[in-house]
């Protein structure tokens, strides 16, 4: 069964909202405004759902929460009674399409980042290529984590990897963002720089995040292990190398995919979904019909084996793999042979 934050990544707030109020009385930005349902008035349209961090608030009476608490307070249920009314509605095959999936689909439908976007993007990127392999920091820390993790320097070059040795702050308007508050920076991270490019596209940078010592976070001190900065959009990573194999692998994040493509791309296209909690939109299947077998290699922990279970659901081609270490990064550099690994699963 779907835990709690499975839940929240499959449902929209906002899609639950409108199907229990109907059409909002207006819109504003990301914001949804209805009259509060909670308290007794029909003069101040009072409650928002705010659609970007799918949660609600009424100005007025206060009541606030996510879409549990939502449904708690509209339904009167315990959380038990809620969750188990979101599993059941996920788990239906002819409700599920308006409501599942939206949140995801929000950012995929409208293509990729603007020009302005991604001429900033490049911009920063071949500034962060150029730091990775012509400045003593970039070698020291960037070069030698790559090293470590078993990726060459052949791979490093062909998917355009750098790194950027300091925090930097930019203005969202230098990205093309103009409607975004002018305050809230665009922060690139200390840490390796990973482009996302399609059809000589730029989709997104995922930055793995560095502490000051040059080492990467554990992602347990206040900031995450990885940072994307805003505007960047989705998209499978990987498919610029697809060669029409018959397998594919799907690794859990970019790097592994990396390891996996340099190891083993002799017998399997490799991409990801960029997370183990990313779902497989509608637009990309078409890349994926002509294979026979999709290998899920996600990683051995707990939130790698929920996703790679739910996108096992999908088709009987997708196969849960799992590497017999932690992640295929851990697997190799703990003296594992992916590439005899990932052979024996296309014996199998
Ligand atoms: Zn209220």
């Amino acid at each position: 069964m779907l835990a709690k934050d499975d839940i929240k990544a499959q449902v929209s707030l906002g899609e639950i909202v409108q199907h229990d109020l109907g059409p909002p009385v207006r819109r504003s930005g990301h914001w949804l405004i209805y009259f509060c349902p909670f308290h007794a008035n029909t003069r101040t349209p009072a409650l928002g759902v705010n659609l970007e961090t799918e949660t609600f608030k009424c100005f007025s009476c206060q009541v606030q929460g996510d879409l549990f608490t939502w449904r708690m307070r509209r339904a009167g249920e315990s959380f038990p009674d809620a969750l188990r009314y979101f599993q059941e509605l996920v788990a239906k095959p002819g409700y599920s399409p308006p409501i599942v999936r939206e949140k995801h689909s929000k950012n995929l439908m409208d293509g990729p980042p603007s020009r302005k976007w991604q001429q900033r993007g490049r911009a920063f990127l071949q500034y962060a290529q150029q730091q990775l392999w012509q400045h003593e920091s970039g070698l020291q820390y960037g070069l030698d984590e790559l090293f470590r993790r078993g990726l060459q320097a052949s791979t490093v070059l062909t998917w355009g990897l750098g790194y950027n040795p300091a925090w930097i702050s930019d203005y969202p308007a230098h990205w093309g963002l103009h409607h975004q508050r002018q305050d809230q920076k665009i922060k690139l991270a200390r840490g390796l720089v990973i482009p996302c490019q399609n059809a000589g596209t730029l989709w997104y940078l995922k930055m793995r995040v560095f502490d000051h010592q040059g080492k990467p976070v554990a992602g347990k001190d206040g900031y995450g292990k990885y940072l994307q900065p805003t505007g960047g959009k989705s998209t499978l990573f990987g498919g610029d190398h697809f060669s029409g194999k018959p397998v594919l692998l799907l690794a859990e994040s970019e790097l592994d995919a990396l390891l996996a493509w340099q190891e083993a791309r002799a017998w399997v296209d490799v991409a990801t979904l960029g997370g183990a909690g990313k779902h497989l939109h509608p637009a990309w299947i078409s890349q994926l019909l002509s294979y026979r077998r999709i290998l899920v290699a996600y990683d051995l922990d707990d939130p790698g084996q929920r996703g790679a279970h739910r996108l096992a659901q999908l088709s009987a081609r997708l196969e849960v793999c799992p590497p017999p270490e932690g992640d295929l990064c851990d697997f190799q550099s703990q003296g594992g042979n992916l590439r005899c690994w990932i052979k024996g699963l296309l014996q199998q």
